[in-house]
């Protein structure tokens, strides 16, 4: 079986879901996992953003924009009384559901609940269509199967074990549309897996079931050789191994979401990625081969924290590293860069969720300083993490820029630099021009 996942702005509007309709076709079964409608999402937060501050006028119009735009593609989409009444209804339950959270104790279950509307919404929508254009289809929440644990980490044997029976229920449907994002955690609320996770959700599936393939169909040929937001010229790259898109992902390549990668490589399902709006086009195939030496793209990664810890302690000690991790074990923060000296060492972090806790008892191992609006380039390419050439290469790119601490060696596959948020479109188009040409 195929999983399928079509992101928010393949699924768009109505025609974009019509034309989500014609690339899957109705033959063999197949999983169609979709994302909310491009914007939804971003809506869905302003709207909890003015619940939790009581700002009652401000809720209202999110709720009115979201009236309007799906009832606007309930009218472009459907054309039967019956179907267009059915959906309907389902949006006006989804916008009573809504504004129901509203009060003084709106917390983080309600807010959750307000976030996994948008995928609810798309996927139901899009079961409609298929449904009234005579499709053998049915559609599978996933609040039934996609599971979290107590760490917010996918349970993939739950899901599996949900998820399989389900199926064999629906084995005479061929086409089964499944929500991504959403989830439920270990209370049985609803929950999701952050940002961008209908990937993750995909691969999931994938891995679940023992999917033949992944693919991922997005607003772009594939994974291109450098952000494609902020430089110019940057092309599809048409392999990638397992390592070198997880890392890319990781590191910031917003094609895919961070983690969506590992459960593809764990089960040895190859990935594609692919244009809803230039299907013919080959996109990228991730896969457990690899070209060996080759840089094959940079990426970037925002909201990094450094954090330098001077101690003459560490002057031939053994066990000063060791102390400086259990610090960040305990509050499970995970690092991402270690650079170190004979008497300092610094470490970057990607989120300030127990930054003052990590300062307080780094203070007590020696002196620290903290710098923020820092970014993470990686360079990636299996075997390039590794050359010399390449990090010639990457020097004579960052001539000129504030680079605060080098990576090399640690991995084959990366080599990756922290530079000031400030500079890093500079530094991604330098390193584009010197790595590429
Ligand atoms: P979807 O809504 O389909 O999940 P996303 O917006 O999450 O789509 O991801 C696709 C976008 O990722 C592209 O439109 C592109 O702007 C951005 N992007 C960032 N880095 C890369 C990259 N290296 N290759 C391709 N796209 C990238
Ligand atoms: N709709 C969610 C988001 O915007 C999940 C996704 O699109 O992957 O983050
Ligand atoms: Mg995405």
């Amino acid at each position: 079986m195929i999983i399928y996942k079509f992101g928010g702005t393949s699924v768009g509007n109505a025609d974009r879901m019509k034309q989500v309709a014609n690339i899957i076709g109705d033959e063999k079964q197949k999983i169609i996992v979709l994302s909310a409608v491009g914007g939804t999402t971003n809506k869905l937060v302003r709207l909890t953003g003015f619940f939790y501050t009581q700002k009652h006028d401000e809720a209202l119009e999110i709720i009115n924009l979201l009236h309007d735009e799906y009832y606007g593609i309930i009218d472009n989409l459907l054309s039967t009384d019956n179907y267009r009444a059915q959906a309907t209804l389902f949006i006006d339950g989804i916008l009573e559901l809504l504004l129901a959270q509203e009060g003084a104790e709106f917390n983080e279950k309600n807010e959750k609940i307000i976030l996994a509307q948008g995928e609810i919404m798309s996927t139901t929508l899009f079961h409609f269509y298929l449904l009234e254009t005579g499709a053998n289809a049915t559609l599978i929440s996933a609040l039934e199967y996609m599971r979290i644990d107590e760490d917010g980490e996918p349970d993939i044997e739950k899901i599996g074990n949900l998820l399989n029976p389900l199926l064999e229920q629906a084995s005479d449907k061929h086409l089964i549309v499944t929500q991504g994002y959403i989830c439920r955690n270990v209370q049985g609320e609803i929950d999701n897996l952050k940002r961008g996770g209908s990937d993750y959700s995909a691969t999931l599936v994938g891995q679940a079931i023992k999917a033949e393939e992944v693919q991922i169909w997005t607003d772009i040929d594939g994974m291109h050789n450098n952000d494609p937001r902020v430089v110019e010229n940057t092309y599809p790259v048409d392999y990638l191994s397992f390592d070198e898109a997880a890392e890319l992902a990781y590191f910031g390549a917003k094609i895919l979401h961070p983690a969506s990668v590992l459960p593809a490589r764990e089960a040895g399902i190859p990935v594609r990625l692919k244009n809803t709006f230039d299907p013919a086009a080959f996109g990228t195939l991730i896969s457990a081969s690899s070209e060996p030496d080759k840089v094959k793209a940079i990426a970037a990664k925002d909201g990094i924290i450094a954090i330098n810890i001077i101690s003459g302690r560490m002057l031939l000690a053994f066990g000063f590293l060791r102390r400086v991790f259990e610090v960040f074990e305990k509050h499970r923060t995970s690092i991402d860069m270690i650079t170190t000296s004979e008497v300092a060492v610094t470490l970057t972090i990607d989120h300030t969720n127990h930054l003052k806790e990590l300062i307080d008892e780094l203070n007590t191992l020696g002196t620290v300083m903290v710098e923020d609006n820092m970014s993470i380039v990686a360079v990636v390419g299996n075997g390039a993490g590794g050359s010399s050439k390449v990090l010639s290469k990457i020097t004579a790119g960052l001539n000129g820029y504030a680079v605060r601490m080098v990576s090399f060696g640690g991995s084959q596959n990366n080599i990756s630099l922290l530079v000031p948020t400030a500079d890093k479109i500079a530094v991604l188009k330098s390193l584009n021009n010197h790595i590429f040409d």
